[in-house]
């Protein structure tokens, strides 16, 4: 109810603001309209800084609400969740393994052959599906059913060159990125649906449960042996790349991260410390927030009319769901307050989520000299015809603010990492490296988001920069899955022994 009021009452805000502006509109002068523009552009400059110093008070929020988040249930906005994945791959993974890939509007089946050290990845094949719209609004039987008969689908195309060793059950790694409560390796509870699903019956339902008894149904033998989320995923993928992958971040629709904890520096763990002396944490960093993050108004009304106030507030700064939708903001005053795009707000200004971040992503790599990327987006998204040189240059501007402020942002994030894990400063004795794994369409696609995300990373590591790297683990999520089905299969002490 309440959410309701604050919507009608915004609508009507800029109902009444736009009829208000009409009356004023034709007495202002070209020269007052481009100094009330800039000034909103300054403003939102000035509001979006983040000088190195703030940066820092940000990595250092980060790794006082991780130590946090460690310590208790519930002790920080960052849920800190123990995966139980306390052994990444070695390289050493042996055998055919299956993975599922959950999360979106399609989902994908892998089979990978591993060949040990020698002959790692020997043979990897995948399917993408996409899920019926009927399915993601249905009952949970009805989902996982159909999951199960594509996956079985998948399995009986095994050709002669996949080898299951005899006598075995095939193994599956299940990537499943919806908030999940995890209990074990393979089990854990579904919190809440995101993304456009909504399967009540399954809510609160162990998902490997659920995936298991609809692959009895289809007559599919595979046991699912590790569940993780899309970040674990990577890391996993990753490690296996690079023995020094020691964290991974998702740039994507949304952001996340996952790294290697000490399990003995996880309070909140009463199990029994794993052999490996490792636990793989799932951050869920979009949800960190502090003082010190430089929030504009866009960004509070922006929040405070999403599905979620009050959530994710490091998400909507960063990642690529938002962006877009902060510069359509940013876009909407300018029109209502200095008349930027002539005397009329261009109605299609006013529709939310209408800007997406790879459009913002085109005009701010746009390198023409009149900008032409810049004006066809305009008009053929927005319906703004015959935009100036001079207008486009502004908006241009406008995307670096933005895109610039959230790849700011995410460095800091990804040092507070490394001092959380006291490798932000080179140590005497060893020169360690520490590299990162990072993934997703923000961050593969947006050039200068990823140059500026880079370049900021360095900047605030100083001389500790050589000792870091960040590396693109391009689809290290999938393979990574069926890598973690290889390092926890129920046939691994049998082959220890
Ligand atoms: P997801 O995060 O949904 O799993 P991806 O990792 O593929 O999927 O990321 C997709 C997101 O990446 C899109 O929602 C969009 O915000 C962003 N993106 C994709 N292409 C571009 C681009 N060219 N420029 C900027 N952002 C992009
Ligand atoms: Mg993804």
């Amino acid at each position: 109810m309440g959410k309701a009021t604050v919507c009608v009452a915004s609508v009507c805000a800029v109902a009444v603001c736009a009829g208000a502006a009409v009356v004023v509109r034709h007495r202002m002068r070209s020269s007052g309209r481009w100094a009330k523009a800039a000034a909103i552009v300054k403003e939102l400059e000035e509001k979006c800084g983040t000088p190195i110093g703030k940066l820092r008070q940000v990595a250092d929020a980060m790794a006082v609400e991780m130590h946090a988040g460690l310590a208790s249930e519930g002790g920080s906005k960052l849920k800190m969740i123990i995966s139980f994945v306390d052994n990444l791959p070695t390289g050493d993974e042996k055998g055919l393994f299956y993975a599922l890939d959950l999360g979106g509007t399609n989902f994908r089946v892998l089979r990978v052959q591993l060949g040990g050290k020698d002959n790692r990845v020997a043979k990897q094949e995948f399917e993408e599906v996409s899920i019926p719209p009927h399915l993601m609004v249905g009952t949970s039987d009805a989902l996982f059913d159909f999951i199960a008969a594509a996956l079985k689908k998948f399995v009986d195309t095994e050709g002669e060159d996949s080898h299951l060793s005899p006598g075995r059950q095939r193994e599956l790694g299940f990537t499943f990125s919806f908030p999940v409560k995890q209990s074990s390796i393979a089990a854990g509870t579904l919190i809440k649906w995101t993304k456009g699903f909504s399967i009540e019956d399954a809510v609160g339902q162990d998902v490997v449960g659920e995936l298991t008894k609809a692959m009895e149904r289809v007559g599919l033998d595979m046991r699912v042996a590790a569940l993780v989320n899309d970040t674990i995923g990577t890391l996993a993928g990753g490690r296996y790349d690079n023995p020094d992958v020691i964290a991974a971040v998702i740039l994507g629709t949304g952001t996340n991260a996952a790294y290697v904890e000490r399990a003995h520096a996880i309070p909140k763990w009463h199990g029994l410390l794993p052999k490996s002396g490792d636990m793989v944490i799932n951050m869920e960093w979009g949800n960190f927030r502090s003082s010190h993050l430089p929030l504009t108004e866009y960004d509070q009304a922006m929040d405070v009319e999403s599905l979620n106030p009050g959530e994710q507030i490091f998400e909507k700064l960063i990642s690529g769901m938002y962006l877009g939708e902060i510069l359509r903001r940013v876009l909407c005053r300018m029109a209502e307050e200095a008349d930027f795009f002539g005397d009329t707000i261009p109605p299609k200004l006013k529709i939310p989520f209408i800007l997406r971040t790879p459009d913002m992503s085109a005009m701010h790599h746009d390198t023409s000299s009149d900008l032409r990327v810049v004006g066809s987006k305009l008009k053929d998204i927005l319906e703004i015809p015959n935009t100036s040189l001079k207008t486009r240059k502004l908006i241009v501007e406008l995307c670096d603010i933005i895109s610039i402020r959230g790849a700011r942002l995410s460095a800091a994030g990804i040092l507070g990492i490394l001092k959380k894990l006291g490798r932000d400063t080179v140590r005497e004795e060893e020169k360690q490296r520490s590299v990162i794994a990072l993934d997703g369409g923000l961050y593969e696609h947006y050039t200068k988001f990823r140059e500026a995300m880079e370049s900021t990373l360095k900047e605030l590591l100083g001389e500790a920069s050589d000792t870091i790297v960040i590396e693109h683990s391009n689809d290290g999520s999938g393979v990574g899955a069926a890598l973690l089905a290889a390092s926890h299969s129920q046939y691994l002490e049998v082959e220890d022994s």
